[in-house]
């Protein structure tokens, strides 16, 4: 059995709803799955209100997940809640803050595109993010796309959007600390995501010092050697190893499908003792 503890839905940059994402990982056979949208937990909300409907997914343990943003100096560093009550009410507050601020972020990078000569409608933004509680630049690049400023939503982020990019707004982060004891307080566990992805161990290890409980040592942009040295890492100061898919069911973008990158059941079994 495998499992996969990282997983983005409709209520933040994914294409699949909640429940569509249920069914799929139980159709693939999964035994845990963590939906973690980027800053909402609004997927976790849906599913509960669908529970008692639905109960094809019963073989399957549904961990409520979350990935924050945090605010560090020129670094892209993300960590993962697992285990959080979502009705954690400082939790709801501070999501309540971040979300805000990412609706006036979307319009402000709509306001710099306009300027730069890309003739895009906030609205058009606002009917990509759908129902997503957390308004994102993919939602943006998927403007720019459907006004034919460019081919694919990579291209958009290479050109436009990507950090210090020329229409890119920062948005509201809390300090990686407080973002860990923000999911402590609401009873879960932190884990470090995609160390490979930050590009500096140095900066890995003052996070690992900060307090995290576990570190995402298997994700589809990390290669062999990566996830190799950040096991043992894990292991040396004695946290929880994790891993997952970071699945947007975006076409274009791997993995296709969810069961497609999955990690041993095992470590999901172990994340929840
Ligand atoms: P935001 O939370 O609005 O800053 O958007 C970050 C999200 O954009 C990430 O979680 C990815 O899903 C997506 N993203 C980041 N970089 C790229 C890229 N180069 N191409 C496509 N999507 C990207
Ligand atoms: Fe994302
Ligand atoms: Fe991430
Ligand atoms: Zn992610």
């Amino acid at each position: 059995m495998t499992a996969d503890l990282h997983i983005h839905s409709t209520a933040s940059d994914g294409r699949l709803s909640p429940g569509e994402i249920v069914r799929q990982a139980a159709a693939a056979g999964l035994s845990h799955i963590a939906i973690t949208d980027h800053d909402t937990v609004a997927a976790h909300l849906e599913l509960r209100e669908a529970a008692s409907t639905e109960n094809s997914a019963a073989k399957l343990t549904i961990i409520p997940g979350i990935e924050f943003s945090t605010d560090c100096p020129r670094h892209e560093i993300h960590i993962l809640g697992y285990f959080i009550d979502i009705d954690n009410s400082r939790l709801k507050d501070q999501l309540g803050i971040i979300l805000a601020d990412r609706l006036q972020r979307a319009k402000k990078m709509v306001k710099k595109l306009n300027q730069l000569g890309y003739l895009i409608d906030y609205d058009k933004v606002a009917e990509f993010a759908g129902q997503a509680m957390a308004i994102g630049r993919p939602h943006v690049a998927a403007a720019l796309v459907a006004g034919n400023y460019f081919n694919t939503a990579t291209e958009a982020f290479a050109v436009l959007l990507a950090n210090n990019g020329p229409a890119y707004v920062p948005h509201y982060k809390l300090p990686p600390e407080q973002v860990i004891k923000l999911i402590e307080q609401a009873g879960g566990i932190a884990v470090l995501a995609h160390p490979g992805l930050i590009g500096n161990d140095n900066l890995v290890l003052n996070i690992i010092k900060a307090g995290v409980g576990g570190l995402e040592a298997f994700h589809p942009e990390h290669d062999q050697a990566m996830t190799d040295k950040y096991i043992d890492i894990a292991n040396k100061y004695n946290l929880k190893i994790t891993g997952g898919s970071d699945f947007h069911g975006i076409p274009g973008r791997y993995p296709a499908k969810i069961g497609e990158f999955t990690i041993s059941t095992v470590l999901a079994d172990t994340l929840s003792r």
